[in-house]
């Protein structure tokens, strides 16, 4: 084993091309499975959402799955694919203990949909990404080996199989290979992935979330020296989230360079990305194609869909994410950077909502982005399920616009909103909290506020007006809040006028 020392990452771009390719799988969000009627929710007790068919018992015959087919067309057509007019499933032949088949029923070289692209923008620039492929398949059981520390094999005392995700459509993206980026290869990576996803969660077909494995991530990497040929590639095994698809290709491309420098060949190989030290692990050597000896599925008939249908699906796709979020960001009056945080903490459909249901985009915003975020963040919830709905973040704001609340107060009634106390007025009522503006009711505290106060009172009344803030603050004090400022102030000045 070399003892290299690792050249800095701008070392290795400035003697190496990188270039990169991605592999992404999506789950389907389909009530059924591919090609049973088993359902497909998440975490059941194992086992317990199978039948012969997605078990491979002898004599089951599969059932394509209509709802499947649909969207896996949809995506293609959202990646400015075509779509075939006829294809097949095949069976990819191996040998693993989650797969009771013995072959995963994918497709090979008839896929559904073909050359489309994404383009992603960095810094101001469209860089467009080829898709090679858009092809259906089902998904594997999923292996738990017990008694080790890691969850791995290796220490296990047992290893059980749960056939529950077995059969579960997935959708395979294959990107062409992406040359020409140089050092931003990393950064490039992760504007595509966030784009596919932000696009496939637009179409509702897939939840799209790495964290849960239903968006699932293969990064291909490889070096050349400008002008040579590319190089041999290295794929990176379910990157799960989109930081460490970035991650993953920058230390593969300083692994690779210093290999290359040394005048080591790079192996084409399986590699882990490891989330705690940043760097990939050798997995398995690469099988070839050959090796999984694909042949035509003979239990299914072939897909042709009808073009009018595939002309009415893309007629009926939803607008781009990324033309989405420019017509917003000029709607709302926000910059990029703003918007993406809005986008990052999911919070674009329920500003909308709340706008649709009256409130202002900045107010709207200010609710979402601010008190309600950070509660989302320190509870560990998405922002969706936060507890308050839009148009409970509509009626709290018009409140505070109409005057009846202030910031402070607002904040105190969504609490109880969250809390589930109900609407905002509601809420107002139940724990008294509303901006008190009858001139009757505060008379009292401002004369109050005057008595205990006599040396800013006479400077009032020799003309200071300025120093009416603290009278002010007196009274909103005695008040706990709740006095409207302006018609305390007007108050005061009225009572030391003369
Ligand atoms: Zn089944």
């Amino acid at each position: 084993m070399s003892t290299t020392v690792l050249p800095s990452y701008e070392d290795a771009v400035a003697r190496y091309e990188p270039v990169i390719g991605l592999e992404t799988h999506v789950e389907l969000g389909t009530n059924t499975k591919m090609f049973c009627g088993c359902p497909t929710a998440f975490g059941a007790e194992p086992n317990t959402q199978v039948c012969p068919v997605c078990l491979a018992l002898p004599g089951s015959l599969p059932v394509a799955n209509r709802a499947a087919i649909e969207a896996t067309i949809r995506i293609g057509l959202a990646l400015n694919c075509s779509i075939a007019s006829w294809c097949r499933m095949a069976r990819k032949n191996y040998f693993y203990p989650d797969m009771p088949k013995n072959f995963q029923t994918s497709q090979y070289d008839e896929p559904l949909c073909v050359d489309g692209y994404v383009d992603v923008e960095i810094d101001g620039e469209t860089i467009r990404i080829g898709i090679e492929r858009v092809h259906l398949e089902e998904d594997t059981g999923k292996t738990l080996h017990v008694g080790g520390a890691t969850g791995r094999i290796h220490g296990a005392t047992e290893s059980l199989v749960d056939y529950n995700r077995a059969g579960i459509p997935l959708v395979e993206i294959v990107t062409k290979p992406v040359p020409g980026i140089g050092a931003r290869a990393p950064e490039v990576a992760r504007a595509y992935v966030t784009e596919l996803r932000d696009i496939v969660r637009s179409l509702g077909v897939s939840d799209v979330r790495m964290e849960q494995g239903s968006l699932r991530c293969d990064v291909n990497t490889s070096l050349n020296k400008p002008g040579a040929p590319w190089g041999t590639r290295t794929e990176t095994k379910n990157v799960n989230s989109l930081r460490s698809v970035e991650r993953a290709v920058r230390s593969e491309i300083i692994r690779q360079a210093a290999l290359l420098d040394d005048g080591v060949r790079i192996i084409q190989e399986t590699r882990h990305f490891q989330e705690d030290t940043g760097d990939t692990r050798p997995g398995r050597s690469k099988e070839e194609a050959t090796d999984y000896r694909y042949f035509p599925e003979p239990d299914l008939v072939p897909m042709a869909p009808d073009p009018a249908w595939v002309e009415s699906l893309r007629q009926s796709l939803p607008e781009r994410p990324s033309v989405r979020r420019a017509r917003l960001r000029e709607l709302w009056v926000i910059s990029e950077a703003e918007m993406s945080s809005v986008v990052n903490a999911g919070a674009v459909e329920l500003i909308e909502e709340t706008i649709a249901a009256g409130a202002s985009p900045a107010g709207a915003r200010k609710w979402w982005m601010g008190e309600l975020a950070r509660r989302a963040n320190e509870t560990g919830v998405e922002l969706s399920a936060v507890g308050a709905t839009p148009v409970q973040v509509a009626q709290l704001q018009s409140l505070v616009d109409g005057g009846k609340l202030n910031d402070k107060l607002a904040r105190a009634v969504l609490e109880g909103v969250v809390a589930g106390e109900g609407d905002p007025e509601a809420v107002m009522a139940a724990r008294g909290l509303g901006v008190v503006s009858d001139t009757g009711a505060l008379t009292a505290a401002v004369d109050e506020a005057i008595a205990a106060n006599p040396d800013i009172a006479a400077k009032i009344r020799d003309g200071k007006v300025a120093a009416a803030g603290a009278l002010v603050g007196a009274v909103m004090k005695t008040t706990r809040g709740q006095a409207d400022a302006k018609t305390v102030r007007e108050l005061i000045l009225a009572r030391l006028s003369n």
